[in-house]
């Protein structure tokens, strides 16, 4: 009995004693393997992730210093506890290796895990931030040596990319004819549908003059617009097309043709409507012309007679600052702000143009484009960049051109194309040459920028969704590339800002 009695108080304390010891260290005490015998098997293991927070780094001034680091994880298994007595003693050794060229010393940032990388001591989580604003473009691999008392155990993570950004603008050519509403609202499910894309407005202010288009659209659009100025982070410029009504309201006179010529005009137009009596006496009048062959422009060929396809470029500087100048105070009027990007319609556009745009306040044009010939009339437009044309400031003579003296406006071309004209491959492809080579990080800040009419969005609508799909596989919000959905004076701000 008292033999019992003694055996049931030693268990107990055994008990009491093995509780206590698993109560105050957790580690495990008695699969400590001090000895070191199994580490050799064991040391592959050991850690259960290395991963970084993002794999696409963006550099560039445009980004704060803390997105321009890398936060590098590891994390220990349960097999590790045998191999440290304290967590915090455990020492991690990393280096951030550019794989396309090992051997260059700037190409490598090393350096031990800082003791408060520990951030969760059940898990065995650690996190190093990583500056890497010393490394250039390129590839990178993390390479990670975790120091125990038996031994070092590594890892590592393939693919981080350190690349500059690639921004994507898509703008908007406001015509100036009334845009239905169900075309503003696909507009808006594309843009939410792209990553929010803000969108850059270039408006023809004749859309808010003209008596063709109800009051109320009017004031429909104009507040549409706003609204996305404000809560969508999209910007509004202004986009011309010089509109008969357009020149009205900015009292400019039109040269007329001469008399001897209108007339020339009138009656080849009576012969051909005039067929059933030929004696019939015709009296010249001029009401009976049209527009087109009353004035002395140059129109680039369109069916209708309101001025849509009147070149900018038919007036002198004394004119255009006349309709920048009215166009301005209309805008901000109508609360658009000012002075806002610009594009010509028909992207007709010459040295005088930017000239009286930069004068007037204008920071950004961006009708700059591939050579080309345009309209019925097939006119050859001014501008001669190649399809990868990056942001420039145009010489003082020579709009394409880049060499000094430069004007103060910068020209944004509208490299990628546009939806009426492109089909989506195409613009894919101006996106890929832009890129250079895609999937791979760039050495520069670069700029797409693609151009669609909400006028005629049933034409563009499949073909920038299928253009955006494409593009957004590479979105740096998804940590899959490096594109950043951005507007026109976004841009700006950090073409001359940083
Ligand atoms: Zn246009």
């Amino acid at each position: 009995m008292l033999a019992g009695l003694t055996l049931f108080l030693v268990c107990s304390l055994f008990v009491i004693f093995f509780l206590h010891i698993k109560s105050e260290n957790p580690n495990d005490l008695f699969f400590k393997d001090w000895t070191c015998n199994n580490f050799e098997n064991k040391r592959n293991e050991l850690i259960d992730l290395v991963e970084p927070d993002k794999k696409w780094i963006l550099i560039g001034d445009e980004f704060a210093e803390e997105e321009k680091q890398v936060i590098l994880k590891v994390k220990l298994g349960s097999k590790a506890k045998r191999y440290f007595d304290r967590p915090d003693s455990i020492k991690i050794f990393y280096e951030l290796v550019n794989t396309e060229n090992e051997q260059l010393t700037n190409n490598v940032v090393s350096g031990y895990f800082a003791t408060s990388s520990l951030i969760n001591v059940g898990e065995l989580l650690f996190e190093e931030k990583i500056n890497v604003t010393s490394l250039p473009v390129g590839k990178y691999k993390a390479n990670i040596k975790v120091e125990f008392a038996c031994g070092q155990s590594l890892g590592f993570y393939e693919h981080i990319f350190i690349s500059y950004p690639l921004y994507v603008a898509w703008s908007f050519d406001w015509e100036g004819y009334n845009v239905k509403n169900e075309y503003l609202e696909k507009i808006d499910a594309l843009s939410e549908k792209h990553d929010n894309f803000p969108l850059s407005h270039l408006i023809n202010p004749r859309l808010f003059i003209t008596k063709t288009i109800p009051q109320a659209q009017r004031d429909h659009i104009r507040d549409w617009l706003l609204e996305r100025k404000t809560n969508k982070g999209h910007s509004l410029g202004l986009h011309l097309h010089m509109f008969y009504e357009n020149l009205k309201a900015a009292h400019i006179d039109i040269p007329e043709k001469d008399l001897a010529d209108l007339e020339l005009d009138f009656y080849a137009l009576a012969e051909n409507s005039v067929t059933s009596s030929p004696s019939t006496t015709v009296i010249f009048d001029k009401s009976k012309l049209k527009k087109k062959q009353l004035y002395d422009l140059t129109y680039w060929g369109f069916p209708y007679d309101d001025g849509y396809d009147i070149l900018v470029t038919n007036f002198g500087y004394r004119e255009l600052d006349k309709m920048v100048k009215w166009s301005k105070i209309f805008f901000k009027n109508l609360g658009f702000g000012t002075p806002p990007p610009y594009r010509s319609g028909g992207w007709f556009e010459a040295v005088t143009t930017l000239k009286v745009l930069q004068d007037n306040g204008f920071t950004v044009d961006t009708s700059g484009r591939t050579k080309y010939n345009f309209g019925i009339n097939k006119i050859p437009g001014f501008w001669d960049l190649s399809i990868t044309s990056q942001p420039y400031q145009p010489n003082t003579q020579d709009q394409n051109s880049a060499r000094a003296p430069n004007m103060k406006i910068w020209e944004f071309p509208n490299n990628g194309g546009d939806s009426w004209w492109y089909t989506a491959e195409q613009m894919i492809e101006r996106f890929n040459s832009n890129w250079g080579v895609v999937g791979e990080p760039l050495e520069k800040r670069t700029v797409v920028v693609f151009l669609s009419h909400p006028d005629w969005f049933h034409v563009d609508e499949s073909k920038v969704d299928e253009l955006f799909n494409y593009t957004d596989v590479y979105l740096n919000s998804r940590d899959s590339g490096p594109v950043l959905y951005k507007n026109l004076e976004d841009m700006y701000n950090i073409w001359t800002h940083s």
